[in-house]
């Protein structure tokens, strides 16, 4: 079946009318029953908390947390744990819905979740965060376990919060289970290469995705939107392969230098500089940091944050392609008019799964109690990363039409193809 045209969404679409509207176009051209439709698009437990947290100066605050599984069809459902003052159930849900696709496309035995408190971490004490972590992971006693529901760092989180909940959990249950969650510090069973996962999954997906359409690496230019752990690895490694990376930004603003920027350096500055590129002067400060987008580049990595390129700055987009390294950087309004300008587009469900498969890794190697070298995890996740790109690209071949949608028909068709097997009530 032909790719159908989204139907355009009024004013800004909220994250779950966005995952939607894709769902529905790739179960449309997957021709998926209704039956069936109708269970995969609604998640399958939603549970809402309200934390009653004794803060330092001696006053009880309640802060409202939530944790959505959305499918437990593939195995245990996997996603991480948002801290944030914006963290609201439509969003939770579109998340957790979002990493089922995740998991689905890379073809790892798990289900998706995704949890969130409203909270701002930045203005909380180590212990207020301890307490407030040990009394989430209490509440969600029922909810996590190691064949369950496995948590793991997302926007406000890391490896400390995971290391409270492991114990949290552990303590529980009188014994421990690392196993119980993912992103732990190295010490606790996290995994070598995790951190660099997701940005080498990015790395690997460009690789492809101009292998695709002929681009040298050697002679590829790059612009990067984001140089946290996802932009500055993706960048650190293209470079690597040979690429010039012209561009990069965070929050303090874009950085340009037609020669290519020395990502080495521009990281070095960063962890010697409050973890940003203030005052870099390896590259030219641009006027406007939302020009970066607009480069004429071979490749184009937003790797900051949600709906960056949308319908209002679309039009001005002229790399050849965008490899998504943030979850939902591309509205879906969007969708049309890069398809329509012939931008390939390797998406976010496809190009950032490199986390979640080296997060995986972590959970085989607790559950194995034995530790892989980083060249292993390296290797095989670059292996699970190529694999994925192919069936996704084979499958936009097959159906004529973009990656996106490619990629959602192959989770979506992998998803209920369990289901059948598996049955329900
Ligand atoms: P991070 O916090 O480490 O880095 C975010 C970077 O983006 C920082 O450099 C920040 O300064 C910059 N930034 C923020 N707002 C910006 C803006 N408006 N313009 C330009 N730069 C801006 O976060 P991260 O872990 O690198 O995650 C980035 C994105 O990738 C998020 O969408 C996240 O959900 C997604 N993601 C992350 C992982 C992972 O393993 N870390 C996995 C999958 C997806």
């Amino acid at each position: 079946m032909a790719y159908i045209e989204p139907a355009p969404i009024k004013d800004r679409a909220n994250p779950f009318e966005s995952m939607m509207s894709r769902f529905n176009i790739a179960a449309e051209a997957l021709g998926l029953d209704e039956q069936i439709y109708n269970v995969l698009k609604s998640p399958s437990k939603q549970v809402s908390v309200s934390l009653p947290i004794t803060m330092d100066d001696g006053s009880i605050k309640v802060f409202e947390g939530h944790r959505v599984v959305h499918s437990n069809i593939l195995g245990p459902s996997k996603g991480g744990v948002r801290y944030a003052m914006d963290v609201h159930l439509d969003e939770v849900k579109a998340l957790a819905a979002w990493m089922t696709w995740k998991c689905a496309v890379v073809d790892i035995p798990y289900g998706g979740a995704k949890g969130g408190i409203k909270c701002n971490p930045r203005e909380m004490s180590a212990g207020e965060m301890e307490r407030l972590t040990r009394a989430y992971t209490q509440a969600m006693l029922d909810v996590f376990g190691p064949d369950r529901d496995i948590p793991a760092p997302d926007m406000g989180t890391g490896p400390r919060e995971m290391a409270w909940m492991m114990d949290e959990y552990s303590r529980a249950h009188g014994t421990t289970v690392n196993s119980m969650v993912t992103g732990k510090p190295l010490v606790l069973g996290g995994s070598l290469g995790r951190a660099e996962a997701t940005g080498r999954g990015v790395m690997v997906s460009a690789l492809a995705s101009m292998e695709k359409s002929r681009i040298n690496p050697y002679h590829a230019t790059i612009a990067v939107q984001g140089f946290g752990n996802v932009g500055s690895f993706a960048a650190l490694l293209l470079e690597e392969r040979g690429c010039t990376v012209v561009a990069v930004s965070d929050i303090t603003g874009a950085y340009y230098n037609e020669k290519g920027i020395n990502i080495h350096e521009a990281i070095k500055y960063r962890d010697t500089n409050n973890g940003t590129l203030e005052g870099f002067d390896g590259a030219d400060k641009m006027d406007d940091p939302e020009e970066l987008l607009f480069l004429e580049v071979d490749v184009l990595v937003p790797a900051a944050v949600e709906d960056v390129i949308n319908q209002n700055n679309v039009e001005k987009i002229r790399a050849k392609m965008i490899v998504e390294g943030a979850n939902g950087p591309t509205s879906a309004e969007a969708d049309n008019i890069i398809n329509s300008k012939g931008i390939l587009v390797a998406p976010d469900i496809l190009a950032n799964a490199g986390g979640v498969t080296v997060s995986y890794f972590e959970w085989v190697q607790n559950r194995l109690g034995y530790k892989w070298t980083r060249e292993r995890v390296n290797r095989r996740s670059d292996r699970i990363m190529k694999d994925a790109f192919d069936k996704v690209y084979e499958t936009s071949q097959k159906h004529s039409c973009p990656l996106r949608i490619a990629a959602y028909i192959v989770a979506i068709d992998k998803v209920a193809e369990t289901y059948k097997f598996r049955g329900g009530f």
